[in-house]
């Protein structure tokens, strides 16, 4: 727990969150800044600042608590369908520096952009750099 975290301090009941689930490792509340109502944030109760920091081996019961919540807010909101969004690093638009997922209700044509594919210049370039990232896994 950090005091100066403010998701440390929401999973302390230190601030007041609208909950929607809750266990022993995890907890699930609405974003205030919705980006379509029902946008949820699921969180590790124990603070990390990313994915790369939050052990591997509790990553089965916080992807159990993440389905069980998606499953609620597309039931609850009428979804056909969600985005599950977990921003790393102020370059990958994260402003909150405790690790969370976002659960995003989606409908066909509501409006929201993700992202624009681009392109590789040529197969080759596309498989050198596959080579590359492959060998720093682990590292
Ligand atoms: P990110 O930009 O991925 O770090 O997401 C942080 C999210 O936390 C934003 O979507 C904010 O709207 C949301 N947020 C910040 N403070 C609170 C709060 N006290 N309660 C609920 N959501 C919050």
């Amino acid at each position: 727990m950090s005091d100066s975290c403010i998701f440390c301090r929401i999973a302390s009941g230190d601030i007041p969150c609208s909950k929607v689930y809750e266990d022993e490792n995890v907890l699930a509340f609405l974003d205030l800044g919705p980006a379509r109502p029902g946008h949820t944030l699921v969180i590790p109760k124990e603070h990390c600042s990313g994915l790369l920091d939050f052990p591997a081996e509790k990553g089965s019961a916080l992807l159990a608590a993440i389905q069980k919540v998606a499953a609620a807010v597309v039931m609850t909101t009428g979804a056909e369908g969600f985005n599950l969004i977990q921003n790393n690093g102020a370059a990958a638009g994260q402003s909150v520096f405790h690790l969370h997922w976002h659960i995003i209700p989606r409908v066909e044509g509501d409006g929201i952009e993700t992202w624009k594919p681009g392109s590789y210049p040529d197969t080759a370039a596309m498989q050198a750099l596959a080579a590359q990232i492959s060998s720093n896994i682990g590292k």
